[in-house]
């Protein structure tokens, strides 16, 4: 099973891992992660469920309906991972590996984790998803989308929007077209006055 592509067995290890963990986020935030944002429930049923703790209930949690979304989470990392064997084989691999690290990483903000200003830097500077961005997330379900990387945030609540746009019976903030008419009763009401 020697799988060498790129010339060289590390660049080939390399290029599979990366792949794995860029391709995988990818395929997870656009094709699980924001479709269940707007139609599903189980993910915000689960995974954004605030009466747990999140550690708790992403990490540690036997839970099958946790299970069932964690699962369902990463098949598009485990669909890249079996591709890119054929790269290399433990690339693939270390992606997977490093995949469920960071998954368990980036719930350790309810922990007291802080991440170290050296590490903080790193991260930033390779747009890496940092476990303080991620409960970003789990409290405004809104925003810091992308499981390891940044660069897929604001992509993901365009297409957030933008699914919610095709389907308007799943956009979440109807009330907010009652408060202009309430708004012209009272400058009515003002009007009236003289
Ligand atoms: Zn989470
Ligand atoms: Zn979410």
């Amino acid at each position: 099973m020697n799988s060498i592509v790129l010339g060289s067995p590390v660049l080939s290890l390399l290029a599979a891992m990366l792949t794995v963990l860029v391709v995988g986020d990818f395929a997870s935030t656009f094709f699980y992660h924001v479709p269940q944002h707007v139609w599903g429930k189980l993910h915000l049923r689960t995974h954004h469920d605030r009466r747990r703790s999140y550690w708790d209930h992403a990490v540690i949690s036997g839970d099958p309906g946790v299970m069932l979304d964690g699962f369902l989470g990463a098949v598009p990392y485990i669909i890249i991972a079996v591709a890119c064997c054929k790269i290399s084989f433990f690339g693939a691999a270390l992606g997977l590996i490093l995949g469920q690290l960071h998954v368990w990483w980036r719930h350790t903000t309810e922990l007291g984790w802080k991440t170290p200003v050296p590490v903080r830097n790193v991260c930033r500077a390779l747009a890496i998803v940092l476990p303080e961005d991620h409960d970003g997330h789990h409290r405004n379900p809104e925003i810091e989308f992308g499981d390891l990387f940044r660069f897929y945030d604001a992509p993901a609540r365009k297409m957030l929007v933008l699914l919610r746009t095709l389907s308007p019976r799943r956009a979440p903030r109807r009330r907010s077209t009652v408060r202009p008419i309430k708004r012209k009763t009272a400058v009515s009401t003002g009007v009236g006055r003289g």
